[in-house]
């Protein structure tokens, strides 16, 4: 009953485990390994942050990528040599392995509190009491589909995540709507994979990351005062961004989230340019408006500067992100729901990552709205799970000190 559950074992459900056990706090994991990342990135993924700051972490934060590759004979960098998610999710498992072996992959189907602490449904119907729950599924239940893209069967119209390999599209037509890097490396991976692909995008140019040259030791230091690198972009804000979430969350609610939702807006990684400019039919400024069934095909009807087009497609990807909303959270309970306080839809948490139900904790991707943009990304486990790990164990040792009664000194 002591025990703390975390839901999910992605980078941050797998980096607060391994903290915990760090300490000796016993924890539960559930969820596949990595699942995201096995099952609802597109195969051949490059990854967007550096492989410094693609790291989980241990308490001694020694099991790094670079460590992990170095074992391995894969190649690495700290910078200018994307990371592939295959070797990205070698590294998770590996890590795993090492440090939660006792990892339950059984995915959660239900969680309520009642008087005694929380109750966790598995997916085969056995039941776990706890008196802590951590989840960490990342973007799991969010991702967003327009309105005027639903309506349609899953058959022609997909979100990204819905997407592992992409033989199944050569030689069909695919529209692709979406700027950022979700949207430019399906259409690539499609593209090269043998299909037709279109992407659409409503911003007017489609954005990739700048690589960060070597300028010459002198130059580099004059940039790296001026703009120093992070492990999620250059410049001083993004420094207050990786090393105090803490900070952050002190910040005036309207402001965080006028932060989280303008920093790092769409863009591909740098090294997807190639692989789409000049290789694909792009059409930037548009918006989808209505998505219909014609002959078998999907019509899609665009708004644009010039008015309203149509084309056609065998099917629509729509590469258009995720939004943090609690009430999508497939497992928690109406009552939970209910209890869970939210701003935007996405859940409000104490400095100590816990929502309005004591006990009930949140971390990684649904966390950016109080800890800042560097939680959307892997990096962002650095600044925020030694801490919550500490908190934890606090919480652990108050409720495992016996309690001590005066001992009862006969009068004289
Ligand atoms: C296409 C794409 C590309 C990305 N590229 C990068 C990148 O290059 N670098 C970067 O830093 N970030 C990247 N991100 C963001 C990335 O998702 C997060 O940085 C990171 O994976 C968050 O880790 P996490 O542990 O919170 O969540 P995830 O990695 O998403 O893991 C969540 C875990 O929860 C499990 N889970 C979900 N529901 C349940 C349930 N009901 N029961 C049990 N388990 C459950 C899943 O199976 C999974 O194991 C990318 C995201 C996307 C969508």
């Amino acid at each position: 009953m002591s025990e703390i559950v975390i839901i999910g074992s992605g980078p941050y459900g797998l980096s607060l485990a391994a903290h915990l056990r760090g300490r000796d706090i016993p924890c539960r994991v559930f969820g596949r390994v990595m699942g995201n990342w096995r099952s609802k990135m597109p195969k051949g993924m490059l990854l967007k942050s550096d492989g410094f700051a693609s790291n989980l972490e241990d308490p001694e934060a020694a099991f790094t990528l670079k460590e992990f590759s170095r074992t391995q004979g894969f190649t690495y960098a700290d910078d200018g040599i994307p990371v592939t998610a295959e070797n990205f999710i070698a590294y998770g498992t590996a890590f795993q392995q090492r440090f939660v072996p006792d990892l339950d992959p059984r995915l959660v189907i239900g969680l309520d509190r009642g008087s005694d602490g929380f109750s966790v449904k598995l997916e085969d119907g056995e039941m776990v009491t706890s008196s802590r729950v951590v989840i960490a599924i990342g973007v799991s239940d969010f991702a967003y589909i327009p309105p005027e893209l639903t309506g349609l069967p899953r058959q022609y119209v997909t979100h990204a995540s819905h997407h592992g390999p992409l033989d199944g599209f050569r030689g069909r037509q695919v529209a692709v709507v979406g700027s950022g890097s979700s949207a430019t490396d399906i259409a690539a991976l499609l593209h090269e994979s043998g299909a037709y692909v279109q992407l659409l995008a409503r911003r007017p140019d489609i954005r990739f990351h700048t690589r960060s040259e070597d300028r010459g030791s002198l130059a580099n230091t004059i940039e790296q005062l001026r703009h120093p690198r992070t492990g999620i972009g250059s410049g001083w804000r993004h420094v207050f961004y990786t090393k105090a979430p803490h900070l952050f969350w002190h910040l005036p609610e309207n402001q965080r989230f006028r932060i989280v939702r303008g920093t790092l807006g769409p863009a591909g990684g740098w090294f997807m340019r190639d692989r789409v400019i000049g290789q694909l039919p792009i059409t930037t400024g548009v918006t989808p408006r209505r998505a219909e069934l014609r002959d078998g095909r999907v019509a899609l009807t665009l708004s644009g500067p010039h008015g309203e087009q149509s084309m056609t497609a065998d099917h629509v990807i729509a590469a258009t992100g995720y939004r943090i909303d609690v009430n999508a959270i497939r497992f928690l309970s109406d009552k939970l729901r209910a209890q869970m306080k939210a701003v935007h839809q996405a859940p409000v948490l104490s400095r100590d990552s816990e929502t309005s139900v004591p006990g009930l904790y949140v971390v990684g991707p649904a966390a950016a709205f109080s800890f800042g943009p560097v939680l959307r990304f892997v990096y962002g486990a650095k600044s925020t799970i030694p801490p919550l790990a500490r908190h934890l164990a606090r919480g652990e040792a108050r409720r495992s000190v016996p309690v001590q009664k005066p001992a009862l000194v006969p009068r004289r």
